[in-house]
């Protein structure tokens, strides 16, 4: 779903992104954790093609996104890839209803289309009966619920979240983190989720640590060895 080589990305002389290799599979919740200043945004934002890398090969959902132009990446980001945020930055001015809308609004898709899936979404995210109220009107976990329906509206391939409990309490985060797989068993999305919460990072599926740029450990590479490995202490 996601195939990343050789990334690299610089600031000026920092050099932030030192040459990650990745492939995430579809379906999977992956959480990307490590210190402060280790890269995770940045990466993050490369694979959503808010950012470019200096070099290296990006490939979601099949397409490899280097070569799109601006309008074209704006167009796939738009169909392919949904964004959740620290702070669920909805519209004040709107409803629930409508700020989860706008996806579809910006991709001139049908409004009554639009309104149904929306309020499928919001049914299915446990805010059916908020649905006309504005963001001032819902609670902390409810906005970024509402939030998550907004990223989901035009049915992403890929979910991609920047410390999307950040500013939650711990009875919102566990229940956010567990409407991730929630809506990955209904609609198939894969996850990745910067955040500093490493006990929420446990829970998914798999762990990518980043430090100084690289990708210090991935969980998957222990699953394998488990894998392949799976009788070396009885041989021993
Ligand atoms: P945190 O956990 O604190 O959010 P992070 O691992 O997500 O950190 P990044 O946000 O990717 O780290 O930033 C990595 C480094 O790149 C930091 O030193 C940051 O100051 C720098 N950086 C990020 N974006 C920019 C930018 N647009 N211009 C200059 N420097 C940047």
């Amino acid at each position: 779903m996601i195939t990343i080589k050789s990334i690299t990305k610089s600031f000026g002389s920092l050099q932030v992104l030192k040459g990650i290799d990745l492939q995430i599979n579809k379906g999977e919740v992956v959480s990307i954790v490590g210190p402060s200043g280790a890269g995770k945004t940045t990466l993050l934002q490369i694979i959503g093609t808010l950012d470019r890398p200096d070099g290296g090969e990006v490939v979601v959902d099949g397409i490899e996104v280097g070569s799109l132009s601006s309008k074209k990446l704006s167009d796939f980001r738009n169909q392919h890839l949904g964004f959740i945020f620290q702070f669920h930055q909805l519209l004040p001015e709107f409803t629930a209803l409508e700020n989860v809308m706008i996806p579809a609004y910006i991709a001139g898709k049908k409004k009554s289309e639009a309104m149904q899936r929306a309020n499928e979404l919001l049914d299915f995210l446990g805010l059916a009966d908020r649905a006309n109220h504005k963001p001032a009107e819902l609670s902390g976990g409810e906005k970024q619920r509402v939030a998550v329906a907004r990223a989901l509206m035009n049915e992403p391939a890929v979910v991609l979240a920047d410390e999307p409990s950040g500013s939650l309490d711990s009875k919102n985060k566990a229940e956010l983190h567990q409407l991730f797989f929630d809506l990955r068993d209904k609609f198939g999305q894969t996850f990745v989720i910067v955040t500093h919460d490493e006990e929420l990072a446990k829970l998914t599926d798999r762990t990518i640590h980043l430090r100084d740029g690289l990708v210090e450990h991935d969980s998957a590479a222990d699953n394998l060895t488990q894998t392949v490995l799976p009788s070396q202490d009885v041989a021993e």
